[in-house]
């Protein structure tokens, strides 16, 4: 497969500034299947350098022209999403259809920022003294650094890129260094669909901190927008501080899976292995820590035990697997300490479970651990793999209680009698409640979450407004 591994800056795709590169390698293969240009930092200053050369001219552009460019990004990209979803397995190893169902869910955003782009709204009313008009209006906010992680590397671009030039700010996208062949081809494919020269800039800068910085200090940047670890978002919002960058976070989880009594279990397994395994387990809307009532406790544990059993462990290349690589060796290692560590706090394995070393392929088979104590530290951390942590509980106060015992908030799945499902669905401390479904993102809906789980919404018509600022103008009356 031929890949774009350049840098795009200033509509141009080229090496970078000193000619290095960087292995981008088959998590499923440990093969290396592109040598992808290293930014450095004038490369990255000179991509936020062409984004704000071209904001004037992007941001005066008619919203309906800006709309129709993204249109025409989402006809391209679903005439070409099995291509897509092939780079994504390469790059990032998880299974084919959970590839497929990402290159979907990245091409709506297009779809959907290509509608919103005509519908922002504004006010104009006059003042309770009635001395002036207050005229409100958006504009947008200026160049907008995107910063993306690994484990959705098409959608979390999307999820940004869309929004921003539906906005009409320019872009500077830094996506995951594992992960940058999805990225030019989503950028490619804007330049395809008409994107104008200095509006979409992709730079992947070795090393990755100081360029940042470097950037996010840069007078012209206005917008930081970053996808992925609570860790580094800390570290992003030191930085932003510094010249008051505005920023949208979508940070990590630690998804609390909450079966009441009286649930149908059937339905809450299904439900568990949506949350779960969508992408291997690495997501961050992964349900993490699963509060299952005692009375359903071991029918639940048997049954989600079959269904996770059920999945096909392999590369994504081969069409039959259903559960692909993880994104490194690293990665795995992590997962797997972590379920040893489980074991030795006291959690007693179901299924699964390797304590064997990474070969040449980052795989980790699908595994359930019952006994798991809240508390515990795989309960505290995000997995980030295919392991389902249960732990009973006996009261709906205890369950809330446990599950709102976290620094996140991103999502919560509750599964119950819908009345009772719902209620505590208001109780869980969440950007995002999934109740009686195993997903909740849509394109449509506000997806973000509370407390270290971020700052802000994408999605939704709430997505395009992180990328405008109000203006207010008082007129004579
Ligand atoms: P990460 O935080 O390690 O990296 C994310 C991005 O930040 C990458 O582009 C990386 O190169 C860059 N980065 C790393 N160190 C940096 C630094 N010092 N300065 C500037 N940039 C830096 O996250 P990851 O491992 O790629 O992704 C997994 C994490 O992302 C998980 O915690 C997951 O929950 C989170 N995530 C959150 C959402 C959400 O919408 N809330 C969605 C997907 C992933």
């Amino acid at each position: 497969m031929d890949y774009r591994s350049d840098l795009y800056i200033d509509g141009a795709w080229r090496a970078g500034g000193e000619g290095r590169t960087f292995p981008v390698l088959d998590p499923a293969e440990g093969t290396e299947l592109a040598a992808f240009a290293a930014a450095t930092e004038a490369d990255c200053l000179a991509a936020v350098e062409a984004a704000a050369a071209a904001f004037e001219g992007w941001a005066a552009t008619p919203p309906r022209e800006r709309g129709e460019l993204l249109r025409r990004a989402f006809d391209l990209l679903t005439a070409e999403r099995e291509v897509l979803a092939e780079i994504i397995v390469r790059e990032n190893g998880k299974a084919f259809p959970d590839a497929l169902a990402e290159a979907v869910y990245a091409t709506e955003f297009f779809r959907w920022f290509s509608e919103e782009s005509v519908r922002v709204g504004g006010d104009f009313r006059l003042s309770p003294s009635g001395d002036k008009r207050i005229v409100v209006t958006h504009q947008p906010i200026g160049v907008s650094l995107l910063v993306t992680p690994w484990n959705f590397p098409a959608a979390m671009a999307t999820r940004k890129l869309a929004p921003a030039l539906a906005a009409g700010c320019t872009t500077v996208l830094k996506p995951a260094r594992e992960t940058p062949l999805t990225a030019a081809y989503v950028v490619d494919v804007l330049e395809r669909a008409g994107a104008p020269r200095g509006v979409v800039n992709l730079v992947t800068p070795v090393p990755t901190g100081p360029a940042v910085a470097a950037m996010v200090a840069h007078p012209a940047v206005r917008k930081l927008s970053f996808t992925g670890s609570t860790e580094v978002g800390r570290v992003l919002l030191h930085a932003a501080a510094d010249t008051v960058v505005s920023t949208s976070m979508e940070l990590g989880g630690n998804a609390p899976f909450v079966v009441l009594e009286g649930a149908d279990v059937d339905a809450a397994v299904d439900g568990a292995i949506v949350a779960k395994m969508r992408n291997g387990g690495a997501a961050c809307t992964a349900a993490n820590r699963f509060y299952v009532h005692a009375s359903l406790y071991e029918e639940f544990a048997a049954k989600l035990t079959a269904a996770m059993d059920a999945f096909v462990l392999g590369p994504g290349t081969d069409r039959a697997s259903t559960l692909g690589a993880l994104v490194s060796p690293e990665e795995r290692d992590k997962v797997a300490s972590l379920v040893d560590t489980a074991v030795t706090e006291g959690a007693k394995v179901r299924l699964g479970g390797d304590t064997a070393p990474s070969g040449a392929g980052a795989f980790y088979p699908a595994t359930v651990l019952v006994d798991v104590a809240h508390g515990s530290t795989i309960n505290r951390t995000e997995i980030f793999g295919p392991v389902a942590a249960l732990v009973p509980f006996d009261t709906v106060d205890d369950a809330v209680r446990m599950a709102n015992d976290t620094i996140y908030g991103l999502i919560g799945y509750v599964f119950g009698r819908e009345d009772e499902a719902l209620r505590v669905a208001l109780r869980l401390d969440a950007g995002m409640v999934a109740v009686n479904r195993g997903v909740a993102s849509d394109p449509a809906a506000p997806f973000g979450g509370t407390k270290q789980s971020g700052l802000g919404r994408e999605g939704s018509s709430e997505g395009i407004l992180e990328f405008l600022e109000e203006k207010y103008v008082a007129v004579a009356p």
